[in-house]
């Protein structure tokens, strides 16, 4: 059995692409999922501690009791939890893994963008 974990936006529309996108990427069967609406602007601002921490508990357990091979965070096109636009949404990311990155050293943590067609593509690092 090989997990992966994705921290998600609650957002129905981008659930299914997302993890179908991981399924290949990571090559696993199950994607264990940490949703919180704009969870790439509430990892980047780092100021809503408690949401903060609710999702780092979580993805311990599943790095921990599932070892999870991989790690993605999202930010999607018309958000309600994120309303940014794509750039700045990008830049979220990007700061969200960094803040991962710190905790987890060894295992790959990518970011993911999903288009106004609910296209999922892989975030490019600077
Ligand atoms: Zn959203």
């Amino acid at each position: 059995m090989l997990f992966c974990t994705v921290i998600n936006c609650i957002d129905g529309r981008v659930q299914l692409p997302v993890i179908s996108y991981l399924q290949k990427r990571f090559n696993v069967k199950y994607v264990d999922s940490i949703t919180e609406a704009g969870s790439n602007l509430i990892l980047s601002e780092r100021k809503n501690t408690v949401s903060i921490q609710s999702i780092l508990e979580r993805l311990r357990i599943s790095i921990e009791n599932h070892n999870s091979v991989g790690v993605a965070i999202v930010g999607h096109h018309d958000c309600a939890g994120n309303p940014a636009p794509q750039d700045d949404q990008i830049m979220h990311i990007q700061k969200a893994i960094q803040l991962l990155r710190q905790q987890y050293k060894s295992i790959e943590i990518i970011g993911l963008w999903v288009d106004n067609n609910w296209k999922v593509h892989e975030v490019i690092e600077n």
